[in-house]
């Protein structure tokens, strides 16, 4: 049977942890679609000094956004070139949000995460994935945490990869991604009507899959 499983919600909420876990669990394909807005802006990074709305749309316009999924890690290549770990800088979560913000950026993601999800059982996380991308998933689950506990497992991630990062920064960096995710005009972050909110906040990983996979196999 198809299982079709959409997971959105803010920063460092854990997404891409318990997304990979449950996925694996369920043998469902999981799709980072953040992967994709970030390796978009890795490229105009590459390219440009000046981070314009020109520069993104000219780096976004021929761009080859490729995921392969390989024993637990999704690996990422732009054009070729493997940026797995590149596109989890500070600096790239600092512009990712205005080049997600932009329509062409985004007409072109969509359209492939859409082609991706046609073939089989998949899991994808993201922002806009229940409320815009596969409106007819069979699970939606909105996850979410205080920004303080969200700052807190970001800093940790961003320190264990040798990244010097104080706790306000990263809570700064984190509050601003998602008001510009949550105010943008095109697909904004927000819960689909349909979509569960799970708060992880005091949870640990393993409560939160054992949570999802429930949620997951009621529906299937
Ligand atoms: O999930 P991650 O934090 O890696 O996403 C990076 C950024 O990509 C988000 O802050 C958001 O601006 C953008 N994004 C989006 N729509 C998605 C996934 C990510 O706009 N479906």
């Amino acid at each position: 049977m198809k299982l079709v499983v959409a997971i959105d919600g803010p920063a460092g909420a854990g997404k891409s942890t318990v997304a990979k876990r449950v996925a694996r669990n369920l043998e469902l394909t999981y799709i980072d679609t953040g992967a994709m807005y970030r390796a978009v802006a890795w490229k105009v990074l590459r390219e440009n000094k000046e981070v314009t709305e020109e520069a993104i749309l000219a780096a976004a316009k021929d761009i080859d956004v490729a995921l392969e999924y390989r024993e637990g890690k999704t690996h990422v290549f732009v054009d070729g070139t493997e940026v797995t770990d590149a596109i989890r800088t500070p600096e790239v979560s600092r512009i990712v949000s205005l080049v997600a913000s932009l329509g062409p950026v985004r007409e072109k993601l969509v359209e492939l995460q859409r082609r991706m999800a046609e073939n089989g059982s998949v899991l994808m996380d993201g922002r806009d994935i229940g409320t815009n991308v596969l409106p007819k998933a069979d699970v939606k689950i909105y996850l979410t945490a205080s920004v303080e506990e969200r700052a807190r497992r970001r800093a940790k991630e961003l320190r264990e990869k040798g990244h010097d990062v104080t706790l306000s920064d990263v809570e700064r960096d984190i509050a601003a991604r998602d008001k510009a995710d949550m105010e943008r005009e095109i697909s904004p972050l927000r819960q689909a009507e349909d979509a569960i909110l799970v708060d992880t906040t005091g949870l640990t990983i393993d409560e939160v899959v054992a949570k999802l996979l429930t949620l997951c196999r009621g529906a299937a």
